[in-house]
């Protein structure tokens, strides 16, 4: 039994309360704080019968945070809210002793840039006050990890290539949307791609690099390599990967939309001045675009991730696929959000889950491959991420 305070009312928030709240035997407590307290408790009233609790907290404000976490008392703090809150909270976990779990890792709000080294010069501290921070533990970064860590547990001496793959074949019927924050989203897609290639980051051009990939119950869709956070923590804790990299599916009418919106500037950073007052390009249009929490109604379709994995076992190679394919239109019913939210959602909920039940709990910051993958592994698909593998699969790699 865990008292759980959830940061963060959006689509992902959503599903985390949702389901949480399907769980009283493990979640007997659940407050959701965010920075909009309607949101809150929209998603509270949808639960209904009382479980959840709400209140407005603005996540950048330490003392804030503080407070609230005091008089609320949570076992672990769960940050759905976005990377820029990411280390205000690990702060507010830190002077209350309290665990820390995220789905995403800190960006600074002026550089569009992800990297682990802010949280993980958090880890003398969580180390030394005995608390637990468990890093990025949505699908990617999340699963995608849990997957690796599972594949050089069971299946391989040695990890030697990872693709990380991802395809969202979903059709929301918009002309163009994300599927999650439409800034952080369009913060990452519109970078430099880079992938670890013999002990060094290769940068390449946005877009640059892509083939077909094939899906299983999906087909062919093109691919384009892009950077990830977890490629960054997976070479550091599997030294024998020689080359890691990361492909994501993007439909070309998404393309030409995201060519468009950075051709005209909209998706800038730096502060316009716009009659009289500052505003940023990529938050104003954040303003305009679909809600992603909202895009689930007419979702239709699978989104399919995985890992593609080319290795050693007992002196012989071998290939190694394992995957999660997910219906939007199924999570859709069980929480009012698409796949995407529900396949970043699930995965923090059973992060929780690992946490509460003592088999994830050691002091200090750790990435999610450092953990045990079988009992996460177990549990999310049991919640409703069941997972595939394929021995001897032609990863088209
Ligand atoms: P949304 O924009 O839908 O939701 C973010 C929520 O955080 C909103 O309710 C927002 O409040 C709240 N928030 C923002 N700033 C603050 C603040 N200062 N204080 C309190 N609350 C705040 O995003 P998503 O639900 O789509 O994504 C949530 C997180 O999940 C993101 O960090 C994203 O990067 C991550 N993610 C991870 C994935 C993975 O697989 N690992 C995949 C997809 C997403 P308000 O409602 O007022 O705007």
């Amino acid at each position: 039994m865990g008292k759980v305070l959830i940061i963060g009312a959006g689509g992902v928030g959503t599903v985390v309360a949702v389901k949480m709240a399907s769980l009283p035997h493990i979640f007997s407590d659940i407050m959701l704080a965010s920075r909009t307290l309607e949101k809150c408790e929209a998603i509270a009233r949808r639960v209904g019968g009382n479980r959840i609790k709400t209140a407005r907290v603005d996540a950048d404000n330490v003392p804030e945070l503080v407070s609230l976490i005091r008089s609320y008392k949570p076992d672990i703090v769960v940050n759905v809210a976005l990377p820029y809150q990411d280390l205000h909270i690990m702060d507010a976990c830190l002077e209350t002793g309290v665990a820390y779990l995220d789905t995403a890792n800190y960006e600074p709000l002026d550089e569009a840039k992800f990297e682990y080294s802010w949280q993980w010069a958090y880890n003398d501290r969580f180390r030394e006050a005995g608390i637990t921070a468990i890093l990025g533990c949505g699908f990617d970064p999340g699963v995608t990890s849990i997957f690796t860590a599972r594949a050089a547990k069971h299946h391989f001496d040695e990890i030697h290539y990872l693709d990380i793959v991802d395809c969202n074949a979903g059709d929301h019927g918009k002309a163009f949307a994300t599927n999650f924050n439409p800034e952080i989203n369009i913060r990452e897609v519109t970078q430099k791609g880079k992938y670890w290639e013999n002990g060094k980051w290769v940068i390449t051009e946005p877009h640059e690099i892509h083939m077909p990939l094939t899906y299983p119950e999906i087909g062919p869709r093109e691919s384009y390599l892009i950077y990830h956070e977890e490629l960054e923590s997976l070479v550091k804790n599997y030294p024998a990967i020689k080359r890691a990299r990361f492909w994501m599916t993007f439909g070309q009418e998404y393309l030409t939309h995201l060519r468009v919106i950075q051709n005209i500037g909209m998706a800038g950073i730096e502060p316009v001045m716009y009659e009289g007052k500052e505003i940023v390009p990529i938050r104003f249009l954040k303003a305009v675009l679909p809600d992603p929490g909202q895009l689930g109604e007419n979702y239709s379709g699978l989104t399919s991730i995985g890992c593609r994995i080319r290795g050693l076992k007992d002196g012989k190679e071998k290939s190694y696929y394992i995957y999660n394919n997910c219906s939007h239109e199924e999570a859709y019913r069980e929480t009012g959000a698409q796949a995407v939210s529900y396949t970043t959602g699930v995965p923090a909920v059973t992060g929780a889950i690992m946490y509460l039940q003592g088999l994830w709990k050691k002091a200090g910051v750790f990435n999610v491959e450092e953990f045990d993958p079988d009992p996460f592994l177990e549990k999310v698909a049991e919640l409703g991420l069941p997972w595939h593998e394929i021995h001897g699969a032609d990863l088209e790699l």
